[in-house]
């Protein structure tokens, strides 16, 4: 993971000291020596992640912070307060002045690099999200982390010190979170499965099972692998809390364990994770948007091209069916310009709810632009595709749209053509193609009616397989 780091230190050493560390990790680093020197820093190398010392003569970090974070341009760049001030309230202060995390002096490399890793690891996410959206985060932006809550989180707790226990606890009282603690006589990653956590907790000291080996597990499963986890170690169990960091673990805490900064980071976790699957459902909405169309709530086009491309590879390889059908309303524009547009749409999302309540679970209802829709069809071969069609003509034709609430009624018609995919084709196109031709035919024979395209020159897949022309061993 590399990222782009400013490192805001008055004293020349310490930014010695901090640039070689984070080199040596291949990070790219900029240096400023003062907070003057850092708010120009940042217009000019848009870092990923600002170190920023707190005592500095001039503007403190504090102020440098405070006005990064009231910048819209800014605000999005996560920035770590390095303090010397190893009092509690410091370190808490840090994170309400707007910060979005604290370590203190002498910088321990652990604690660094979970800090790096975590901020750069969520700031992509955020970039990624700016970028797709295609301009500013709206309400979702890491300057909303602050708003996000903290309260009622499941932390699954899996320590048997009696210390660990008691600050955790004590902690999550306060924060109005529920421990849970681990049961000896089952294994934890089933705990974690049943329990719907929001965070974990795990002691590198516990010896029934391995801390590393349950963030290994609960980071390889759908159900855990976005929760916070928390390595609970020694410092001299550093080594083992690198590698959890590297498995993906997102915090460490060290003993003894500070009941305040505990508090702070567990508050911090849960904001993130939080923010993080608010992004998600954003961006799943965002997707569901990107494939459907708004009208009549049937997949769209952009769908249906993805959706074809992975059905006509299994057709090929398993030598499985596959039909299209292709349905245009007859006569549709004298519909809009005699009842207007208005009523167009209603029958547009009528018959719409029709093609998908008539279809098998597998087959897929596109609306592919305008009065037209495809119905694509797996495992069916062109006689059944053939039935199903006459079916859906048949409905359409028989059923009735409500034009007002006073009775009013309107019937519409469709026209059909209907196409298999033959073994060979290349892609799927061609038999769209083929199904869009048999449909102008039966425009041509009168419209309300279904037409099957002329057999491809080329055997269709519904052939047994040992039929088949295949090389010979
Ligand atoms: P044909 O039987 O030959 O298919 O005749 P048609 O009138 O259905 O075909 P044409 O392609 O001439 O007209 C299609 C009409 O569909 C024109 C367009 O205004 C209407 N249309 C396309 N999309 C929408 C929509 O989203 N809402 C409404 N109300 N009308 C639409
Ligand atoms: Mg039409
Ligand atoms: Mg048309």
């Amino acid at each position: 993971m590399t990222a782009r780091i400013l490192v805001v230190d008055d004293i020349p050493a310490n930014r010695k000291v901090l640039e070689a560390k984070l080199t040596a990790e291949y990070f790219e680093v900029t240096l400023a020596a003062s907070g003057q020197e850092a708010l120009a820093a940042v217009e000019h190398t848009a870092p990923d992640l600002i170190l920023l010392d707190v005592m500095m003569p001039g503007i403190s970090g504090y102020d440098v912070c405070a006005r990064l974070k009231a910048d819209h341009r800014f605000s999005h760049i996560p920035i770590v307060m390095v303090t010397a001030l190893d009092s509690p309230q410091d370190m808490v202060r840090g994170l309400e002045s707007g910060a979005d995390d604290f370590l203190t002096k002498p910088l321990d490399n652990l604690a660094l690099f979970a800090r790096v890793r975590n901020l750069v690891r969520l700031k992509r996410v955020l970039d990624e999200w700016r970028l797709r959206e295609g301009g500013p985060l709206g309400d979702i932006g890491y300057e909303a982390l602050a708003d996000e809550s903290y309260t009622d989180a499941r932390a699954f707790l899996m320590s048997d010190s009696g210390s660990v226990r008691q600050v955790i606890e004590q902690a999550s009282d306060t924060l109005k979170h529920e421990v849970v603690h681990c049961q000896p006589n089952m294994p934890p990653p089933g705990q974690l499965l049943t329990g719907s956590f929001d965070m974990i907790l795990a002691d590198v000291g516990y010896q029934p099972f391995d801390a590393l080996r349950l963030c290994s597990q609960a980071r390889s499963c759908e159900e855990t692998r976005h929760l916070p986890f928390i390595l609970i170690g020694d410092r001299s169990d550093s080594e083992r809390l690198y590698k959890g960091l590297d498995l993906g673990a997102n915090e460490c805490l060290l003993r003894p364990l500070n009941p305040n900064e505990v508090m702070a980071r567990l508050k911090t976790q849960i904001r993130r994770h939080r923010l993080q699957q608010r992004i998600q459902q954003r961006h799943q909405i965002n997707l569901n948007q990107a494939v459907t169309d708004a009208l009549t709530g049937l997949y769209n086009r952009h769908y249906m091209d993805a959706h074809l491309r992975r059905l006509h590879a299994r057709a090929i390889s398993e030598g499985r069916a596959l039909s299209l059908i292709m349905c245009d309303l007859d006569r549709f524009k004298a519909v809009n310009d005699t009842y207007g547009h208005a009523i167009g749409d209603a029958v547009l999302r009528h018959v719409a709810n029709k093609l998908s309540g008539s279809v098998r679970a597998p087959d897929l209802v596109v609306r592919q632009g305008g009065e037209e829709f495809v119905i694509v069809l797996p495992d069916t071969a062109l006689p059944e595709a053939e039935r199903v069609a006459e079916r859906l003509r048949r409905t359409i034709a028989e059923s009735e749209v409500a034009l007002n609430t006073e009775g009013a009624t309107l019937r519409v018609t469709a026209s059909f053509g209907v196409a298999d995919l033959a073994w060979d084709e290349p892609s799927a196109d061609e038999a769209l193609r083929r199904a869009d031709e048999a449909l102008y035919r039966s425009k041509h024979k009168g419209r309300n009616c279904v037409t099957l395209a002329p057999p491809s020159n080329i055997a269709s897949p519904t052939v047994s397989a040992t039929e088949r022309p295949t090389a010979r061993h």
